[in-house]
């Protein structure tokens, strides 16, 4: 009989695709359930981005490249950060995978020891934990509640750090919330690194171009350009150019730690996809003006799923800044009772009774480290969105 390695024995597929899974499994038996669990937009690739696959395919393209990116797609890389962030990288300085979560790992990968700290501010992205343990590294998390607009203070991340700590992670805007840090919200917390020079900062800018109303994005390294040398930039094509299935993320970041990565990387993936590097030069070089009726078909969305939620009795809701997910609270709902007589007693409960009542299924905050809420991705259409958003009322009326 298999037995796992230690360093995966705790560790379980993400809950997320377990949840999603379920609900496939029920909707396949033929039950109407509408998901609202999965991380992806469900617009499409844009066509300039397929056509520079399909060239690039036709023109032979489809060997090894070099194993962190192609000189050309490494320029793409310097130049977006170049342009949109006004961060400047050296070739040596950035470095593309097999995916945001790829750039995650091969710095993880290549920079902890066993025991190491990394402080992660929670609710978080689920793959943090155990991206930081399979590494040896040990996750420190710090909740940061929904009062707080779900982000770190200073005093919370001072407290945190101790000499073991070698990365603090930061999400902006964040899976699973939405909430952002804006420049007023990150300065206090650069201060904080400036005292403890052993603390690197990793930033995951995935959503960067996934925010709404007068929200101005900003990545910390432009606030606090002395931070160069101990700061990883990840980010990748994922989410803004819908091409998730595409697996393309990039790093910028001290080329030791580039280097260091690019060792993981020759060990496990040899090297990204080439003909996805060329989806993703184009998409980078590409025209940017789509993104803006996307963004506002999002916002409309978003305003849809707060708004209905926040017409639930039991169910509070923040409005994010940014990203396709709401983080609502459910702590009215608990201790309520379902008509079969079932105990609502945490977020877990709640959300495998919406499955059941309403054919709905949402991830519970635990899955995320924050409880009690309930995470919806609301990257469906509109139509979809108020036939759930009803069935959740009429389902929490039942309570
Ligand atoms: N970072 C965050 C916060 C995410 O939510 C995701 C995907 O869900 C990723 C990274 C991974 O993206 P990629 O598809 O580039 O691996």
């Amino acid at each position: 009989i298999f037995q796992p390695a230690g360093r995966i024995a705790d560790l379980g597929v993400s809950e997320i695709l377990a949840i999603t899974a379920r609900a496939g499994a029920l909707k396949r038996e033929g039950r109407p359930v509408i998901i609202l669990g999965t991380g992806e937009p469900d617009f499409d690739t844009p066509n300039h981005i397929k056509d520079a696959a399909i060239a690039a395919i036709r023109r032979g393209e489809t060997k090894y490249t070099n194993l962190d990116g192609s000189p050309e797609m490494k320029r793409a890389i310097r130049d977006k950060f170049a342009r949109e962030n006004g961060l400047s990288f050296a070739q040596a300085e950035v470095t593309a995978g097999a995916g945001a979560k790829q750039m995650l790992y091969n710095a993880m990968m290549a920079s902890l020891n066993d025991g190491d700290e990394v402080i992660i501010p929670t609710p978080c992205w689920t793959s943090y934990f155990d991206i930081v343990q399979i590494a040896g590294g040990v996750p420190v998390a710090v909740p940061c509640p929904g009062e707080a607009g779900f982000r770190l203070s200073a005093e919370a991340l001072e407290a945190a750090i101790t000499p073991r700590t070698k990365w603090l992670l930061l999400n902006s805007p964040s899976n699973p919330t939405g909430a952002a840090y804006a420049e007023e919200h990150y300065r206090p917390l650069l201060e904080v690194l400036r005292r403890h020079p052993h603390v690197w900062l990793m930033v995951d800018d995935m959503y960067e171009h996934i925010i709404y109303d007068d929200f101005r994005f900003v990545t910390p390294l432009a606030l606090d350009p002395s931070l160069k040398d101990r700061c990883l930039t990840i980010n990748g094509v994922s989410k803004a150019y819908a091409m998730t299935g595409w697996r393309l993320g990039y790093a910028g970041g001290p080329a030791e730690l580039i280097a260091g990565m690019a060792v993981v990387q020759s060990q496990s993936t040899s090297c990204p996809c080439s003909v996805t590097q060329a989806a993703s030069i184009a998409a980078l070089d590409g025209p940017q003006e789509f993104l803006k009726d996307r963004r506002a078909s999002f916002a409309r969305r978003r305003d849809l799923v707060v708004d209905a939620l926040n017409r639930i009795d039991g169910i509070t809701c923040r409005r994010p800044e940014g990203a396709f997910y709401t983080y609502a609270s459910c702590e009215g709902m608990l201790g309520r009772v379902s008509p079969d007589g079932t105990v609502l007693r945490n977020d877990r409960d709640f959300c495998a009774w919406l499955l059941e009542a309403a054919n709905v299924a949402v991830v519970p905050g635990s899955a995320f480290g924050l409880s009690p809420y309930f995470r919806i991705s609301y990257a469906t259409s509109e139509a979809e969105l108020t036939e759930a958003m009803s069935r959740i009322a009429t389902a929490c009326a039942q309570l």
